[in-house]
């Protein structure tokens, strides 16, 4: 497995695996992986010829109150993992390494990353789409890899390509859970038992929406759905950021017409935001 620490690396050898008629499947990524990460690997394996991850905590997604010095990183456990599921290449710059460092050029999806993480974390979602879209032009890839853990994004993510003309196919990925429910997520490993044993309730009440709304076959019942799993979630002691549904398409307010809806918590434990979500399909 290479690994590549510079841009021009990455590129020339993601342009010669081109040329040399092989296809490409990429996951970006964070780092400080674990099996959700993994999943994403698999399913490009499957897909690709060539498989490459990248692992860079992206300053610019990151607000300046928020946890980018103290984000978990382990890069050889990473390197390790991915090398077991068969990544070809990783691309793991350091920080300065991503940017030049008078950079002007921003990337910006302008409507569906405005509600849930984008209310509160207004740039989060422009150093997203712009160092995906550095990531694609440097990976070159037929195929890339996103979870449905981060829903808004992928959406945002598939915006983004369908409006720039990115010659990139986006797979959603399923998201994967613990065997205790909890979604798993690189921050996890800052909640104390405690906090992790609390955060379950985020799961068990968004399952509580899916069955409110799954029955009565509409979206009848949201809002008093809801307000339930707004009460269960600050009775476990999580300080609400959203909890919500949306229309799966527009992540606009859902109407009768809506053929989906993305239900999603965004929650506080300590000082550890978690995100989840539930995915509802109307049969139409
Ligand atoms: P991150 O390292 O958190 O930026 O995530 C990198 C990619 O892995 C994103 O596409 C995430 O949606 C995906 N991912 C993270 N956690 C999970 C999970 N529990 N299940 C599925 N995909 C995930």
């Amino acid at each position: 497995m290479k690994i590549f620490k510079t841009r021009r690396e990455l590129q020339s050898f993601a342009l010669a695996e081109k040329r040399a008629g092989r296809t490409i499947g990429f996951v970006p990524t964070m780092g400080y992986l674990h099996a959700g990460h993994m999943s994403l690997i698999d399913i490009a394996r499957e897909k690709a010829d060539t498989v490459i991850v990248s692992v860079f905590v992206n300053p610019t997604q990151f607000g300046p109150e928020e946890d980018f010095d103290r984000y978990p990183r382990d890069f050889e456990r990473d390197m390790a993992l991915c090398k077991e599921h068969g990544a070809d290449a990783v691309f793991a710059p350091e920080t300065g390494e991503m940017y030049d460092a008078d950079a002007t050029t921003w990337v910006e999806e302008k409507k569906l990353s405005g509600p849930l993480c984008g209310a509160s974390r207004p740039c989060f979602f422009r150093g997203v789409t712009t160092v995906v879209a550095k990531l694609f032009n440097l990976a070159q890839p037929d195929f890339a890899v996103f979870g449905w853990k981060d829903a808004q994004q992928l959406l945002v993510i598939r915006r983004m390509v369908r409006d720039l003309d990115f010659p990139v196919t986006v797979i959603g990925a399923p998201l994967v859970r613990d065997t205790d429910g909890l979604a798993l997520s690189s921050r996890n490993r800052y909640l104390s038992s405690d906090e992790r044993a609390r955060a379950l309730t985020i799961h068990k009440s968004l399952l509580g929406v899916r069955k409110r709304i799954e029955e009565a076959g509409n979206i009848g019942a949201l809002e008093t759905a809801l307000a339930e799993a707004r009460s269960a979630v600050s009775a476990s002691g999580g300080r609400i950021d959203y909890v919500t549904a949306l229309d799966l398409d527009t992540l606009e307010a859902p109407t009768p017409q809506s053929e989906g809806l993305l239900v999603a918590a965004a929650v506080f434990y300590g000082t550890t935001r978690l995100i989840d979500n539930e995915v509802i399909q109307f049969k139409k």
